[in-house]
This record gives structure tokens, sequence and C-alpha cells, in this order.
């Protein structure tokens, strides 16, 4: 490969939002066969908003109030979701005794001298919470492609909240591209299953890893490295650093924090995954002109 060429094609890439972090990577982006997507604030939007509150013990505006303070530090946009939706309802949101993150998981809290967790069915396992009595509800909130979250106070179940992230107007189109360009196109998140899948037909992704703790990412990527796959990984999130390091070629939306772009190889400026098509249809180009 020529300087020359390199340089042009880095150029055409940059004038469509494509900024690839050196020649190398524009040369190596042709090879990939495989393309993985993180689903919230890649694939969706990333704008989480509150929707559905369900509550089996207590009174609503008391466990929204603990919710709200439970969450108030996080800094997961499923958070601010929850918490803006709690003082939209005009309910005082206290200030949390204690606060810790778990990643993957949710919150643990002490608020007004109780103990709460919000998160997923297996942080309510972990600490031996029955969720029978809401498993129902949120499998279907579930299915409808909403991300639902257990409330535990005290050790025990007090219900649920949901929010609803909207997939990005370009994602089913691009994603149509990729596979017509011979791309497999896989989904990888942090959210359950059933909620995965249901994004994951909203736009056209047959194949979706979910349930993958911010640490495994990574080893996902492997695992599909040693089935002999060039796998580019495309994602937004402080939690998508290590994957994307991982992968022969990282692609970070560039609306997304600067760690997930600091580990890329490729910063797609126009925060849209028609972009992921472009870098690889760029690449070969340039490549092809090389020849
Ligand atoms: P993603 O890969 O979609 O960004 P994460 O790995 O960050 O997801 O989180 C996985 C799951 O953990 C979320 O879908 C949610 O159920 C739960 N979770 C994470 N953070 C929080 C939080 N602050 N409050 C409640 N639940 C949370
Ligand atoms: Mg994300």
């Amino acid at each position: 490969a020529t300087p020359t060429s390199i340089m042009a094609g880095s150029g055409r890439a940059a004038e469509m939002g494509v900024l690839f972090k050196g020649g190398e990577h524009l040369e190596n982006t042709r090879t990939i066969q495989t393309i993985v997507l993180d689903k919230t604030g890649t694939v969706t939007k990333g704008e989480p908003e509150l929707t559905d509150v369900h509550v089996v013990s207590g009174e609503e505006e008391n466990v929204l109030a603990l919710v709200g303070g439970a969450e108030k530090h996080s800094e997961h946009p499923l958070a601010q979701a929850i918490v803006h939706g709690i003082k939209q309802r005009h309910i005082t949101i206290p200030e949390p005794e204690q606060f810790s993150a778990l990643p993957g998981f949710g919150v643990e809290a002490q608020v007004d001298g109780k103990t709460l967790y919000v998160g997923t069915r297996k942080l309510m396992k972990q600490h031996n919470i029955a969720v029978e009595a809401v498993e129902e509800k949120m499998a279907s909130l579930e299915t409808e492609g909403k991300t639902a979250m257990l409330i535990a106070i005290d050790n025990e179940l007090a219900g649920l909240v949901a929010v609803a992230d909207t997939v990005k107007e370009t994602s089913k189109a691009a994603i149509a591209r990729m596979k017509s360009l011979g791309l497999e196109v896989i989904m990888l998140t942090g959210d359950n299953e059933k909620t995965a899948t249901a994004i994951g037909n909203q736009v056209g992704i047959d194949r979706v890893i979910a349930e993958v703790v911010p640490e495994q990412k990574a080893d996902e990527i492997k695992k599909l490295q040693l089935e002999g796959k060039k796998v580019a990984m495309v994602g937004d999130g402080m939690n998508d650093a290590p994957a994307l390091a991982v992968a022969d070629i990282g692609m970070a939306i560039g609306t997304g924090t600067d760690v997930a772009i600091e580990a890329a190889d490729v910063t797609l400026m126009r925060g849209d995954l028609q972009s992921v098509a472009d870098s690889i249809q760029i690449s070969e180009k340039t490549m092809r002109n090389i020849k």
C-alpha cells in the first residue's frame, strides 16, 4: 500500500465522518467478516425513558422515592432515566446514606435506613430474593423490548420499574446493508435475553449474545476470533472499551464516551451504523486502487 493512496483513502473516509486512527486500520477494515454491535447507545439511541412502574409491596410513592435515592449517584443511562421519571412524578428523592454501582447487575444502596437493590434477576438471586410475584409482568415488558429492573427493599421484593430505549432510525437499514455486504451481524449486551431478542427483531439481527457482564464482553469477542473470524466491535460505552481493544477493528460511536473512543481504531462521527458499512466499503476501494 502506498502512503499516498492511504492518505487519499483516509481523507475520503474523514469526509464521510469515518476517522481511522492509522493507515493500517484503513487497510484491515475490509477483511472484517463479523460485526458485533453493542445494544444500548449503538443500535438504540441510548436515551431510555421510564415507562412502567409495578409495585407489589408498599406505597408506590415511597418505593419510587427510595429507588430514586438508590439510583441518583449512578452514572448509568438507565439510572438517569429512572431518576428523571421519578422527578417528573413530583416525588422528592432522598440522599442515600451509601451507594455502590454493581456493573452489569444494578445498584446497591442504603436509603432512609433501608437496604435497596435495583437491577437484574441475577442480582436478586445473589441475595435470595424471590421474584415470582412479578416474573410474568417482567417477561411481558421484556417482550416489548423494554428493560425491566427489579426492586428489593430490606431483602424483600417491592416491584419493578421498566425503561424503553428506541432504536435509531438508521439502524435497520444499516444492518440490512451490512448483511448485503456478506457480513455476519451480532448484537452483544448486558441486558437480558428477552429484551435483547425483541430489539434484535426490530432491526433484523438474528444472533444476540445477551446477559454479558462488562468484564466478559472482550471474552465474547475472543471466542468469535477463535472460530477463525475477523471481528469488528462497535460500541459507545465505557463498558465496551476492553472489547473494542480486543477486536480486530474497534469502532467507537463518536457521540460515545471518551474511554470507548480511545480504545477504538476507528471513530464514527455520524453516530449511526451506516458508517460501519461505509468504512468497510472505503477500505475495499482504497485497497483495490492500490493493487
Ligand atoms: P448494556 O450492555 O446494555 O449497556 P449493562 O451491562 O450496563 O448493559 O447493564 C446490564 C443490566 O444491568 C441492565 O440491563 C440492567 O438490567 C442492569 N443495570 C445496570 N445498571 C443499572 C442501574 N444503575 N440500575 C438498575 N439496573 C441496572
Ligand atoms: Mg452502549
